[in-house]
Order: structure tokens, then C-alpha cells, then sequence
């Protein structure tokens, strides 16, 4: 059973969009301030956070705020209409969706099924084991392996590597895979991306005397299936 904390003060609304959740099968904590919302939040024992931002003690973006440092629980903010920065600050802050008071409770609930359903998609695949070329990634465990034989990664070579396995046959340019691994937001050499290829070719093709990432002249690199 799926268990959801709702951090409301508003007791008529906790209690009604409680027993909503009850009927459609969650299991439900409620607190009404926001010190005993951080802590409950941050026990870890939820599936999902519906978080008030008005509350007494610890505002709802203070406790998303503290509660992201720790955790990726998906959170559904509770607005008031109108409130913008509130949105826009919940967003920044790592929320998944907002919804705005007042709301009709079949909203809430299809946004809580929306988020769910991302949430589990996106978790399985960041637990798929990639195959390609004699080359297994296990991205739940950390692990690389070519043909059985270990190979050890840095973070950065790992995901590199993981990059170009999930786009297997698509040629990857420098700057797709500079802003996918290193960031938008990356200052320094743009060469990085050849770099770290090269690492990964010491490891992987010189290794095992291979020939897994090719490079396209101008472009960027892949891994092609055989
Ligand atoms: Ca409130």
C-alpha cells in the first residue's frame, strides 16, 4: 500500500482530501504544522508528500527545501490561488507538480497517480542493466563489466559510458553528452568529452583490444551494435 503524508493546517481540507485518499486506497499520515511535516517527511517512510506552503512553525518550502538534501520523495505542493513565486519556488526547489486551493479533489488524485506512475517509471530506468557489445552496465549497482571482466569506472566515465549504451547506434555530439553529463552549467574545457572518451577507450578498448566507441569525424561518437 502506498503511504502519503499530507502537511495541511487547514483541518477541513486534511481531513476531507485524508479520507478521499483512504477510499482510493493510500495509506495516510497527517501533521498540521511544519515542524512535525519535516519530521514526519523525513522519516522516509512515504511514497508521496502533499506539502501546504502556509503553515505554522516551518512553511511548506522550507520543508521541501530540507527534505530534498536527503531525500527524492516525489511532492505535490498545496498553493493558494494565485501565488506564483510560491509555484515558481516549489518548482526550483525540487517539487514534481503543484496544485492550486481550491481544488477539485478528482485533480489532486489524478495528479498524485501522475506522479506515482513517473516516479516508478523513471526508477526502473534507473535500475536497467545495459547490455551492448559484450559490455554490461548495471547502474543500480555501479557495475561494468566486458565479457565477465570487471571494469573499473569513475563516475564520470560510468555515465559516459551509460550515456552512449542507452543511445547505442545514435551518433552522441560532444556538446549532447557535455551537457548531459557534466551540466548546462559546465565551465572548462570543452574537450572533456574527448578526454574522457579517451579514458574510457584506455580502459575498455586498448584493454581488451577492441573497438567499441567510434568516433565520427565532426560529430561525436557511438556505440554501434554489431
Ligand atoms: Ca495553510
Amino acid at each position: 500500500m502506498q503511504k502519503i503524508l499530507i502537511v495541511e493546517d487547514e483541518e477541513k481540507i486534511a481531513r476531507f482530501v485524508e479520507l478521499e485518499l483512504r477510499h482510493e486506497g493510500y495509506d495516510v499520515a497527517k501533521a498540521s504544522d511544519g515542524r512535525q511535516g519535516l519530521e514526519l517527511a523525513q522519516s522516509g517512510e512515504f511514497d508521496l508528500l502533499l506539502l501546504d506552503i502556509m503553515l505554522p512553525g516551518l512553511n511548506g518550502i522550507e520543508i521541501l527545501r530540507r527534505v530534498r538534501k536527503e531525500s527524492d520523495v516525489p511532492v505535490i505542493m498545496l498553493t493558494a490561488r494565485d501565488a506564483v513565486m510560491d509555484k515558481v519556488s516549489g518548482l526550483d526547489m525540487g517539487a514534481d507538480d503543484y496544485i492550486t486551493k481550491p481544488f477539485a479533489i478528482e485533480e489532486l488524485l489524478a495528479r498524485i497517480r501522475v506522479t506515482l506512475r513517473k516516479r516508478s517509471a523513471s526508477s526502473e530506468t534507473a535500475h536497467q542493466v545495459l547490455h551492448c557489445r559484450g559490455i554490461t552496465l548495471d547502474s543500480e549497482r555501479f557495475k561494468v563489466t566486458y565479457n565477465g571482466v570487471p571494469i573499473e569506472l569513475t563516475a564520470k566515465e560510468f555515465a559516459l559510458l551509460q550515456t552512449l549504451m542507452q543511445n547505442k547506434n545514435i551518433v552522441m555530439s560532444r556538446n549532447t553528452l557535455l551537457e548531459n553529463i557534466w551540466g548546462y552549467d559546465y565551465v572548462g574545457e570543452t574537450n572533456i568529452v574527448d578526454v574522457y572518451v579517451r579514458y574510457l577507450r584506455q580502459k575498455i578498448d586498448v584493454k581488451f583490444g577492441v573497438k567499441i566507441i567510434s568516433t565520427v569525424r565532426g560529430v561525436g561518437y557511438v556505440i554501434k551494435e554489431e
